[in-house]
């Protein structure tokens, strides 16, 4: 089964580049912070990409 990218909302500084990766899977909320709204709609390695460019670390795969 396909693994599941989950925002730290708490932590997201709103700087929009997991957005700009992969607008397939992250968009940022009414709240101006990121949240997943299709975990499934890139490949593993594009989001894996978001995950490691995260300024602040705060995207990671579910467990
Ligand atoms: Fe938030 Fe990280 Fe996405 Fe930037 S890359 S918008 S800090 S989740």
């Amino acid at each position: 089964m396909a693994r599941t990218p989950v925002v730290d909302q708490q932590a997201c500084i709103s700087c929009n580049l997991c957005v700009d990766l992969v607008p397939e899977v992250f968009r940022l909320n009414a709240d101006g912070v990121a949240e997943v709204h299709n975990a499934t709609g890139a490949p593993e390695d594009k989001i894996q990409d978001a995950i490691d460019n995260c300024p602040v670390n705060c995207i990671a795969w579910e467990d």
